[in-house]
């Protein structure tokens, strides 16, 4: 829940703020042992608390509203370990309901004056409270989808869709930067053959097996690594040369052959590697894709489980 926050959230909790004449008004969301404030209109109050010391928590415990005319006299709160280190006496805050037995977070308004909590009216707190719930629910709907659409199910591994924008973008980097861009292509060898012999599922299988090698491998922030088809991978190096991808490729390489994957053919499975390099100006998407494509036929024709190269 690390994406930034929206002006969605912002517009209910300034509503609110006008609406009360609150001081303070927030969103305040519990992940695991957080609570963290979305959406706030003030700097008197922590952005991440621990769930157990925010006044918030007996709200989302109880997914009920809860109204303090004074936080500092209140028994409710008495003991507790932030309140007498709040410049704030008045508080009211509705629980974020998602779904019945889901309450997310919390919205919340304060004020400086102790208020009367028996005058308090909770309608338009609750009203707020109900659309930001349903912000919020679109809104991780909306990771969540953004996530699946990114990903390949049965590896975890980034997508062709990814690959495609970050293949574009390290094109256009290497020409911006005058670098060089590296692009190797991972093949598993005889995978059909593993399939007719072993069946789909263990075909599956070693796909996942290999993308968890591939993953586990050290990469540089700007490297990409994706599923771009079936029993291909595709790992895009910005800033590296011919010479620094065949370090990576053989390093893939020996990593497959420590990982001993039998294939039911006799033997190890294998995967054979092709690069291609392009620098600055010359760089093209499709040139260096073609490139890369050509020397994996050649690593193939070359008796396979071997890296070759071309510059592109
Ligand atoms: P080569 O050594 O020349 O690469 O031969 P190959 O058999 O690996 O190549 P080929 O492209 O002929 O076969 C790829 C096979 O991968 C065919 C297809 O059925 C299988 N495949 C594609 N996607 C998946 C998948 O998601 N799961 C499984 N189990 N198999 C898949
Ligand atoms: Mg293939
Ligand atoms: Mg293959």
């Amino acid at each position: 829940m690390d994406a930034s926050p929206d002006e969605r959230f912002d517009r209910v909790t300034r509503l609110a703020a006008r609406i009360y004449d609150a001081d303070v008004a927030f969103i305040g969301l519990v992940d695991g042992q957080f609570q963290s404030l979305i959406s706030l209109n003030t700097d008197a109050l922590g952005r991440n608390v621990p769930r157990r010391d925010s006044v918030c928590n007996m709200i989302v415990e109880s997914g009920q509203p809860m109204v303090v005319g004074d936080l500092k006299t209140d028994p409710r709160l008495a003991g507790h370990p932030l309140v007498p280190h709040l410049t704030l006496r008045f508080y009211a805050g509705a629980p974020l309901v998602a779904e019945p037995d889901l309450v997310l977070g919390t919205l919340c308004v304060m004020k400086r004056e102790p208020g009367d909590q028996e005058t308090f009216d909770l309608g338009p707190l609750l009203d707020l409270a109900a659309i930001a719930a349903n912000e919020i629910a679109q809104w991780k709907l909306n990771l969540e989808l953004k996530q699946i659409s990114e990903t390949d199910s049965l590896t975890g591994l980034p997508n062709r869709r990814i690959f495609d924008d970050a293949f574009e973008r390290a094109i256009r980097r290497a020409r911006r930067t005058a670098q060089t861009v590296s692009f190797l292509m991972i093949d598993i060898d005889h995978f059909k053959a593993l399939n007719d012999l072993a069946g789909h599922q263990t075909g599956d299988k070693v796909l996942s097996q290999m993308g968890r090698l591939l993953s586990a491998m050290p990469r540089r922030p700007l490297d990409t690594l994706a599923r771009i088809g079936g029993e291909e991978f595709a790992l895009i190096l910005p800033d590296t040369d011919g010479a620094g991808a065949r370090i990576v490729a053989e390093g893939i390489l020996e990593k497959l052959r420590q990982a001993a994957i039998i294939h039911p053919a006799g033997g190890l499975v294998s995967a054979s590697i092709g690069g291609a390099s392009q620098t600055g100006a010359a760089a093209c998407a499709s040139d260096l894709y073609f490139a890369a494509d050509m020397a994996l036929y050649e690593a193939k024709r070359g008796g396979r489980g071997r890296y070759s190269d071309k510059a592109g």
